[in-house]
């Protein structure tokens, strides 16, 4: 595979963006390969700027749940952007979207629509302080729930493929609010409630921790968290910007069959355009401005035309509920030949399934938290994924990251995954 043109544009690209990318995963550095600049895309296929095509598992990182231009979703898009692109003033369409996502989410009386999953999460924990009166949050190792500052300490995705605990630039008066706790630790929860649990007003967790790998809660874990902040009247956030809409229809919340006081959406909701959405108790939320006093704006926030292309994504998971079982039984069947790979080759790695998302882990299980998947050899990881490249298969580039799949997978895509990933095992062995 030539990747020159990709090369050309990153080498311009470093001369005005900071490492050539907006998101610092997407330079490819700890897979060691220079970043592939994307053309377009359609169903499970990218393209590249040197016309190489690869089966997407990364899917925008959610957002792509449909394939990537979906003609069901794009249709009539050209008419939405005649009618006018922003007016800063309320549409009606907006209102649609804050019903469909009430009416999918038991936990959710109302919603606030912002621009991403980062405005989501910390709006939620905004809110959160002003409704308890507290200040404290408790977040755990190895979930990120986007780059603001109180959230912004010992994270995932990017920040642990770059080695970042703690971001410059982040006043310690601002993370000493931030407590981090272990992920499917309930031991640990219990212990920091009983000595500040008085001034914990929040805790913010991903239900299926998507960022450090693919790390399911525990189901008692995630009980013990409804349970242990109704008695010090704390409150639980679900940062669903990855599982929302994508584990099933109503995301982890109803996977794991629990309410949580704020849910918050990104991504997925905006159909690939930029949105997220947060949204909880009719009681919390009417804290919210101009109902209440904690202040959240945004010019873009409900933009029409993400609004119309987001209703539509999640109108048709509605209307088609029975694709999750689908894409769950496609990742069974990319588990199952992993798996076979592996023992067929005897390479020291394990592939983590839950639902429709997967990591394969270069190192042996269990996976329950951040130092479990810390013990991975992120080497391998790099060799692994430069194979699966150069065989057209785009995995997410960093060893602690997740791989979706979408509707426009069929079993085909899947039989030459599975034989790539075993010529790829064996190659690096
Ligand atoms: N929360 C989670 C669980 C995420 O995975 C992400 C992004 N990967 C965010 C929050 C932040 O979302 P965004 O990148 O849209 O700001």
């Amino acid at each position: 595979m030539k990747f020159e043109k990709s090369k050309d544009i990153y080498e311009e690209g470093l001369k005005y963006i900071p490492g050539g990318v907006n998101s610092p995963v997407r330079a490819f550095k700890s897979v060691d390969a220079g970043p592939v600049f994307i053309n377009k895309g359609y169903g499970n296929r990218i393209e590249d700027e040197d016309g190489n095509t690869y089966i997407d598992y990364i899917g925008s990182w959610g957002p792509a749940i449909l394939g990537h231009s979906n003609p069901q979703l794009i249709e009539g898009i050209e008419d939405i952007i005649k009618d006018g692109l922003s007016f800063g003033l309320p549409t009606k369409v907006e209102v649609d979207m804050a019903k469909l996502i009430v009416e999918s989410y038991p936990a959710i009386d109302m919603v606030r629509m912002v621009n991403s999953g980062t405005e989501a999460t910390m709006s939620a924990i905004r809110v959160a302080r002003g409704f308890t009166g507290k200040n404290k949050i408790i977040k755990f190792e190895g979930c990120y729930h986007g780059h603001s500052d109180s959230l912004l300490v010992k994270s995932g995705s990017g920040t642990i493929t770059y080695g970042v605990p703690t971001s410059l630039g982040v006043p310690e008066e601002i993370v000493k609010n931030t407590i981090v706790c272990r992920y499917n630790d309930l031991e640990d929860i219990r212990k920091t409630f009983e000595e500040q649990g008085e001034d914990i007003a929040a805790i913010i967790v991903e239900p299926v921790a998507g960022n450090m790998g693919l790390v399911a809660a525990e189901k008692e874990f995630l009980n013990g968290l409804r349970k242990i902040t109704k008695e010090y009247s704390s409150l639980l956030i679900f940062d669903e910007v990855i599982t929302g809409f994508r584990i099933a229809y109503g995301g982890a919340s109803e996977v794991y069959g629990i309410d949580p006081d704020i849910v918050c959406f990104g991504k997925i909701i905006g159909g690939g355009f930029p949105v997220g959405a947060y949204g909880g108790k009719r009681e919390i939320m009417e804290i919210v401005s101009p109902l209440g006093g904690v202040y959240q704006a945004g010019t873009l926030s409900g933009n029409p035309l993400a609004m119309h292309m987001g209703y539509k994504n999640i109108k048709y998971l509605q209307d088609n509920k029975d694709i999750y079982e689908k894409m769950e039984k496609m990742a069974i069947k990319l588990e199952k030949g992993i798996a076979e790979n592996i023992e067929k080759t005897g390479v020291k790695a394990t592939i983590v399934r839950f639902k429709n998302m997967l990591t394969l882990f270069f190192g042996e299980g269990p996976f329950k938290n951040y130092d479990d998947v810390q013990r991975c050899d992120t080497n391998m990881y790099a060799k692994y994924f430069r194979e699966m490249l150069n065989r057209g298969i785009m995995l997410p580039p960093a060893q602690f990251e997740c791989m979706f799949l979408s509707t426009a997978f069929n079993d085909e895509d899947l039989d030459y995954t599975i034989k790539a990933n075993l010529e790829s095992l064996e190659k690096i062995k």
